[in-house]
């Protein structure tokens, strides 16, 4: 199936590493503190690459609460002098409630919004988020770019055990959304080896909760992407994996720590022909041991298994 963006399309820069919400999913909330943001100098790089080789379509700016930038309608103004069709902002979507920055912001040349909603109503996303109102807040953001013209809304709901039993309803409370091209559902990691919040949920207890999520999804003209769920236990519905990523820019620093997720562990990754599973990661494993006999493994391609017998043979 076609996807509605092209991960391949777009580079992301971290610019900002504060925020004013305490999800507790967050998945730089030990490291927020020290991290530093992409520079002036590296932003300008970028803008610079794009306006000589057209490389990316589209900018991203994320990190943790880009809207706290208060230079962020001159960044996207930038961007888009720099060749970007489309600049897309990582957020909780709190301050788009206000009607009139969303409006600077579609001027400045934001044309993509990608908006945490962390569950489907507001006692449950006001406890994941630590932000009483939130919910309000972010849902007020939605409808106001929904009056926008020009613009697209994405929205990601991180799968815990705290919010999995409400996906299909987050997709009921955002049904009225004309604007919202793409639903996206990805299960949470750790960031560490040990599941030591309990936020980590059975992909088994997921499973019926993400499909229904995503026929709803579907059915209302969405296209849907989920991420980091084992390919083979989504039967029919296995084309909404994507586990693709823009080119991103962060600093260095930020890979050792997400390292230790230790994704791709599967009993069957060696013969699977999955392209793109993550499989399993090391707190999953840890938690729920190996569903060694519930995954199925997909047929290799037959250039891959001639590879891999010449490989045995040699
Ligand atoms: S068998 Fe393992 S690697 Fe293959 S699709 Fe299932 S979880 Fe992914």
């Amino acid at each position: 199936m076609g996807r509605r963006f092209n991960a391949a399309e777009y580079v992301e820069l971290t610019m900002h590493f504060k925020c004013n919400l305490k999800c507790v999913h967050c998945m730089i909330e030990g490291t927020m503190d020290w991290l530093r943001p992409e520079s002036t100098d590296q932003f300008e790089r970028v803008l610079a690459l794009n306006v000589q080789q057209r490389r990316w379509r589209g900018i991203i700016f994320t990190g943790s609460e880009i809207t706290l930038r208060a230079d962020l309608p001159e960044l996207a103004r930038k961007a888009r002098a720099s060749g970007f069709e489309h600049v897309r902002i990582q957020t909780h979507g709190m301050r788009l409630a206000d009607p009139d920055y969303c409006r600077e912001l579609v001027a400045a040349g934001v044309d993509e919004y990608f908006v945490s909603v962390t569950a489907a109503d507001a006692e449950t996303h006001d406890a994941i988020t630590g932000g009483p109102g939130s919910f309000d807040r972010t849902l007020r953001g939605l409808e106001a770019l929904d009056a926008c013209d020009g613009v697209v809304t994405l929205t990601n709901t991180v799968i815990t055990r705290l919010s999995y039993r409400q996906l299909p309803a987050v997709v009921e409370r955002l049904r009225h959304l004309r604007r919202l091209a793409q639903m996206e559902f990805w299960n949470y990691w750790p960031m560490r080896e040990t599941d030591d919040k309990d936020l980590i949920a059975s992909h088994l207890e997921v499973l019926p909760f993400l499909r229904q999520a995503i026929a709803r999804a579907r059915a209302y003209g969405r296209a849907v992407e989920t991420k980091n769920f084992p390919e083979c236990l989504l039967g029919e519905d296995r084309d909404a994996l994507n586990n693709d990523q823009p080119k991103l820019m962060i600093d260095e620093e930020f890979w050792p720590e997400f390292m230790r997720n230790g994704f791709h562990q599967c009993v069957h990754r060696s013969y699977c022909g999955s392209q793109r599973c993550l499989g399993l990661n090391t707190a999953y494993v840890r938690k729920f041991g190996w569903h060694a006999d519930t995954l199925v493994p997909f047929p290799l391609e037959r250039a891959t298994e001639a590879a891999l017998d010449a490989g045995h043979s040699g």
